[in-house]
């Protein structure tokens, strides 16, 4: 390691030198990784389909800014819908830009409609949405701010409930709510799932108050619970919803989506960003997509994860001392754990497992979203020598 990249992250020592599938190799070793980039590499590394696409649009053209018109962009943004609620999309190029832009354009909506002090969001505990200015606020974790705002208890405009409160949330909402910015399946937070029936109560809550429902599905979005959205297990639709990490399957790619209604307050000049949706990106994240909505893909994500679960489920009662429980949908998975999770990820680690840790004791699984049944078998087995070896 030099010493000109600034120390913000307390790297692992590991260099890897290419991928494939669900395995990274060193010089020498090769790693089963489940931590996919945190949740980025949806098809695992060196994907085939993502190769060509990118390789295709390289020999075309890289980027022309949004002063032109971008035919991949469009088609992106027709398929994001398609796939979804909306009718618009904005692009842009990661999780915490699009956490800027969906917090604006909550805020403009309301301003538009001549209520310009309906600039409150409401927020959650242990919510994660990025590390921008906004992001720190609207995110839960206080170190992310140390420093950083002129006030450390300055709130920035939000409002902080208990997670999966229906009540924590009606009690919160005031004539100066704007809206509700919401995981469904908090990530960083330790993969902490949404109710169904609160969905649809925090739906009705915003009905009733006429305000705004975002949700922010950066990590649980673009099939990795086994629906393409993860709000899509529920029968509600926000009205805007950040999309990221597995969007670009690897390429950064963020986006914005939304209803007709919201959108049409955002008119020329309103918000921008010179690379959101260039070509490159757009090219690759519609591979990703067209890859997801295969037939029977989601189908597998949804088999997959049960599996995953299933036999992590069974450690809990070999291994009360250190195993407390299993969370999450899909193949965004954690385990719960009674130990320092830095701690068992660094075994893992040491038997070429890659895993990452979340908040609250958790640790994530993260598996590319077409892994093998057999490569879950091997990290499970993986996992059991951890477990009994600190047992
Ligand atoms: C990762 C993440 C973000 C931030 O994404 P970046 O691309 O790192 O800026 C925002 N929200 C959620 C839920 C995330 O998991």
């Amino acid at each position: 390691m030099n010493n000109y990249i600034l120390p913000t992250y307390n790297r692992i020592k590991l260099k890897f030198l290419y991928g494939e599938g669900s395995w990274l190799y060193t010089k020498h070793d090769r790693y089963l990784d489940f931590s996919s980039g945190i949740a980025v590499n949806c098809l695992g590394h060196s994907n085939k389909k993502l190769k060509k696409a990118l390789e295709l649009q390289a020999n075309k053209l890289w980027h022309t800014s949004n002063l032109y018109i971008i035919s991949e962009q469009e088609k992106l943004a027709e398929q994001l819908c398609k796939l979804s609620f909306a009718n618009k999309v904005f692009f842009c190029n990661s999780g915490a830009e699009a956490t800027d832009g969906v917090i604006k354009i909550m805020r403009k909506y309301h301003y538009a409609n001549g209520n310009k002090k309906k600039n409150k969001i409401i927020v959650f505990n242990n919510a994660f949405h990025g590390r921008t200015l906004t992001g720190i606020l609207a995110g839960s974790n206080l170190s992310h701010r140390e420093g950083f705002l002129p006030n450390i208890k300055s709130t920035g405009g939000f409002t902080r409930v208990e997670f999966d409160n229906i009540k924590a949330l009606d009690k919160a909402i005031d004539s100066n709510t704007a809206g509700i910015f919401l995981e469904p399946i908090q990530g960083e937070g330790g993969i902490n799932v949404a109710d169904i029936n609160y969905l649809k109560e925090v739906r009705k809550i915003c009905n009733k108050h006429n305000i705004l429902l975002a949700l922010d599905e950066v990590q649980c979005g673009i099939g990795r619970t086994g629906k393409f959205f993860a709000y899509q297990w529920s029968n509600i639709k926000p009205d805007l919803l950040t999309s990221a990490k597995g969007l670009g399957g690897g390429f950064p790619i963020g986006a914005v989506l939304m209803t007709n209604e919201v959108a049409k307050k955002m008119t020329f000049g309103s918000h921008g960003s010179t690379f959101g949706g260039n070509q490159l990106a757009c090219s690759v994240a519609l591979s990703v997509i067209g890859e997801i909505t295969k037939k029977n893909f989601l189908k597998k994500v949804i088999e997959n994860g049960n599996f995953l679960r299933k036999k992590l489920e069974s450690f809990k009662n070999l291994y009360p001392m250190v195993f407390s429980s299993v969370k999450g949908k899909g193949l965004l998975s954690g385990i719960e754990l009674k130990i320092p999770t830095k701690d068992f990820c660094e075994l893992a680690r040491k038997k070429k497992l890659l895993l990452v840790p979340a908040a609250n004791n958790v640790v994530r699984l993260l598996p590319p979203l077409n892994v093998k049944k057999n490569e879950i078998k091997i990290a499970t087995s993986i996992i059991e020598k951890c477990l009994k070896e600190i047992s």
